[in-house]
């Protein structure tokens, strides 16, 4: 009999865990609160142009994170970016045309549910149930969650007393803006690092990256602690003060972009893993993963996905 397992969360550990488990013979479907796939692995596309305001480069340490980036690079999904200024030796790989293109091919054949938020997950006697904020959407053998730890915790938190370790976990936000110019910016370098009480704690032209085309636009990440200090401030507000501070430091061209908007990330980073690869619980029935089990990036996301999924598929056999 083939096993129906739900994934919850149609990020980077979503799509790690739903190809997996899909390889190996059992049915996947991810429900993804919003309208897209990839999570902080973003890419938001507008009149303007494109903008990567998630994950920026991801780096692979582990040989099965770089054999996928190797086959998404292959497959003309990801590429390798080398700003001027690239201040790290790893190779930077990112998604092809932007950032979230990385995850749709790994979620090829993959049945995904987008704008479908789950609300609460029942273990019952046929098996796991969730339902999303319209009702029931189906009975599970197997769940994953994979939603950032603070939101996993929401959903599992009351199932079973063994989660409460997911709160171990502390993640940290980061405020992100897009800008967009209606013309080269001189000034602008490819990627500029800043220290975490700057407002300008990252910045990259994202037309730097390759398959990128069209109009100058740029990302910035401000810091985390001046994220942390302005986490309360209206993104209009926010809009400004990095407005001010891109033509504080490279001149008042970059302070007169065409179009500018900032967004909140709530739960951006990791500043403390759980420190496990994965949660399981009510009896190995619910499984936690993401991110957030063992480290800030997106590899982490990978690989944490991929554990999860073996526990599974081992289970399952
Ligand atoms: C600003 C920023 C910069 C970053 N820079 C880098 C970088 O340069 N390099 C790097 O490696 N990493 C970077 N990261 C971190 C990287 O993006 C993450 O580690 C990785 O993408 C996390 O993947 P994930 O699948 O664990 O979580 P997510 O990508 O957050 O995926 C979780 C998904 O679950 C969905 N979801 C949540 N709750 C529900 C629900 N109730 N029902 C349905 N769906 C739900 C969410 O919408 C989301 O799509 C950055 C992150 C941010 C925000």
């Amino acid at each position: 009999m083939t096993h129906h397992v739900a994934i919850i969360g149609a990020g980077l550990a979503g799509a790690s865990s739903a190809r997996a488990l899909s390889r190996a013979g059992a049915r996947a479907t991810v429900f993804e609160k919003s309208g897209g796939t990839g999570g902080r692995l973003s890419t938001r596309r507008t009149d303007h142009g494109s903008f990567d305001h998630g994950a920026q480069y991801l780096t692979a340490h582990s040989v099965g994170f770089g054999e996928t980036l190797g086959e998404l690079t292959r497959a003309g999904a990801a590429g390798e970016w080398a700003p001027a200024g690239k201040d790290r030796e790893t190779a930077w790989h990112v998604g092809v045309p932007g950032m979230s293109g990385l995850v749709k091919p790994l979620l090829h054949g993959i049945e995904v549910r987008p704008r479908c938020r789950i609300r609460a997950i029942r273990v019952e006697r046929d098996g796991v149930r969730l339902i999303a904020e319209g009702g029931p959407v189906g009975v599970f053998d197997r769940v994953i969650v994979t939603a950032p730890a603070p939101q996993a915790l929401d959903l599992v938190g009351e199932l079973d007393p063994g989660f409460g370790a997911i709160s171990e976990a502390v993640m940290a936000p980061c405020w992100a803006a897009m800008f967009a110019y209606r013309k080269r910016i001189g000034a602008l370098p490819d990627m500029v690092r800043g220290d975490d009480a700057s407002p300008l704690g990252w910045m990259a032209r994202n037309g730097s990256k390759p398959g990128r085309y069209g109009a100058e636009t740029v990302v910035v990440h401000a810091g985390a602690a001046w994220s942390a200090d302005h986490l309360a401030e209206e993104a209009d507000a926010v809009r400004g003060l990095l407005t001010t501070a891109m033509a504080e430091r490279f001149g008042d061209d970059a302070g007169d972009p065409e179009f500018g908007v900032a967004h909140r990330w709530r739960y951006a980073r990791v500043d403390r893993p759980a420190g496990l690869p994965f949660f399981s619980g009510c009896d190995g029935l619910v499984l936690a993963c993401g991110d957030w089990c063992l480290g800030g990036r997106a590899e982490a996301a990978f690989d944490s996905g991929q554990a999860a999924a073996q526990r599974l598929i081992e289970e399952l056999a």
